[in-house]
């Protein structure tokens, strides 16, 4: 082998990488093009929370997390006040649906602040009425 003939092979190598390197780029830019990024998909505390619930019964529900937020966003709602008297002590959530049950977040209609009087008063009205 001769000095020309190292430089041949030395360069003949340097090109061979240099291709493989461009086939190898086009074939990712392909696979980028193909294949989109994955979203990724942000939830909000309350939505994580949500998730959570979905399993749950109904006594463990209450003392969730999700169900503190909920509570919190109907109290601010209502000026922490029963809806019918305006007291602003032992209040409580009444929900007049359990359709949306666990979803509540997306159904806030369905609940309203009662105190424990009216909370009362409004479950024996309706049980007595047989509704
Ligand atoms: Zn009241
Ligand atoms: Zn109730």
């Amino acid at each position: 082998m001769t000095p020309g003939d190292f430089e041949w092979l030395y360069k003949r190598r340097k090109k061979i990488a240099h291709e493989k390197k461009l086939k190898a780029d086009k074939k990712r830019k392909w696979l980028r093009k193909i294949k989109p990024k994955q979203q990724k998909v942000k939830y909000n505390k309350i939505e994580l929370e949500h998730l959570k619930v979905q399993k749950l019964s109904y006594r463990r529900f209450l003392q969730s997390n999700y169900w503190r937020m909920v509570k919190k966003i109907i109290l601010k709602r209502d000026s922490n006040s029963c809806i019918i008297c305006g007291k602003t002590e032992n209040l409580e959530i009444h929900h007049s649906t359990y359709k949306n049950h666990k979803n509540e977040h997306l159904h806030l209609e369905d609940l309203s602040t009662l105190c424990h009087a009216h909370h009362h008063e409004w479950h024996c009205t309706i049980e007595m009425k047989g509704i």
